[in-house]
């Protein structure tokens, strides 16, 4: 259980980075991590650093248009998605972005998380698009989430990885979470003989859940 008791947000996001790394859902340097703080800026993980060895102060403060504000360290590769999302979504309070294994073994197989199979994947996610690939780091990625902002909070990416969003870092968290664990179900699922979806009945009374939570 992550401690989130008196902890400013460089906190928060150095036990994400450690949570993330120790159940394998990043490698090495892999993914980053972002808050919107309470000024409008965001602060950020650091380009290069493994997420198993980011501390508070190598975290990077940024203004909503990409101008580094503090830190000793470049920003994320991946820092032009996450302004884009904050941009779209004033809802975003914090995004995760990750190589979860077995969710990105869906994503490279060309795959979105649509089928209404797992309760907790339909309240905590909802649907989960396919983003089509674009240059990881590049504007053309912050463009292919465009189509998709909206409406979602956990994307897959092709061919990359996958991304999450919520108010706090620790929704966006575990909404990671519950998108690699539904994936190994799925993949266990069709393994011993095939997924069975919800009714369309129960997959409405879910919704409905899930649209008064948000
Ligand atoms: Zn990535």
């Amino acid at each position: 259980m992550i401690q989130r008791t008196n902890q400013g947000p460089r906190d928060e996001i150095v036990l994400v980075c450690r949570r993330l790394y120790e159940r394998g859902l990043v490698a090495g340097p892999d993914g980053n991590v972002s808050i919107r703080q309470a000024d409008g800026s965001i602060l950020v993980t650091p380009s290069g650093l493994s997420k198993v060895d980011v501390t508070p102060d190598d975290l990077v403060v940024v203004t909503l248009d990409g101008r580094v504000r503090a830190g000793r360290h470049a920003p994320s590769s991946e820092l032009r998605m996450h302004l884009r999302i904050y941009q779209r979504r004033p809802d975003v309070g914090a995004i995760v972005h990750a190589h979860p294994p077995t969710a990105t073994g869906f994503a490279v197989a060309g795959e979105a998380f649509v089928a209404p199979v797992l309760p907790e994947v339909i309240l905590q996610l909802g649907e989960v698009p396919l983003v089509p690939y674009a240059t990881p780091g590049s504007e053309e990625l912050a463009d292919a989430f465009e189509p998709f902002l909206a409406n979602h909070d956990g994307f897959l990416m092709a061919n990359h990885g996958a991304t999450t969003v919520a108010p706090t870092l620790a929704t966006a968290h575990q909404r990671m979470e519950s998108l690699e664990h539904a994936a190994r179900i799925l993949y266990v699922a069709r393994a011993i003989g095939g997924v069975h979806e919800l009714s369309v009945a129960d997959v409405q009374s879910l919704r409905v859940r899930r649209e008064g939570s948000r």
